[in-house]
């Protein structure tokens, strides 16, 4: 379950931008090569987020797609499929590259003050 590397990463990083403050939710650019299932990065998120001021964080994962550049016809394209075909003449014969980043984009904090958000819905 290589997710659970990949967020005690993301949480050490959370940790050192929030300080003090609580941490509602995180946005992440993850790659497609990388193969993340939502789910399970969900859980491994909580598991290296316990006991941290991102434990209550809502985790927001992108996942950014890798360029697919294909040798038959020299056209490049984007694609979330790691087993990508060229789109445009079929060919299989095409590299990939990119896909592979994990970023942590953007940390929400707690407001604090006397105004409480909502929950709706
Ligand atoms: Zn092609």
């Amino acid at each position: 379950m290589h997710e659970l590397g990949m967020c005690e990463g993301l949480v050490e990083l959370i940790r050192q931008q929030a300080g003090d403050r609580g941490v509602t939710g995180a946005r992440v650019r993850v790659g497609t090569r990388h193969a993340v299932v939502g789910e399970a990065f969900d859980q491994a998120f909580a598991l290296a987020a316990a006991g941290t001021p991102a434990e209550d964080a809502v985790l927001d994962l992108v996942v950014t797609p890798l360029t697919v550049t294909c040798r038959d016809c020299g056209s490049r394209t984007e694609s979330l499929d790691v087993l990508a075909v060229c789109p445009v003449c079929g060919s299989a014969d095409v590299e990939l590259s990119g896909g592979d980043e994990l970023v942590l984009e953007s940390v929400s904090y707690r407001e604090e003050g006397p105004h409480v958000p909502g929950h709706p819905g």
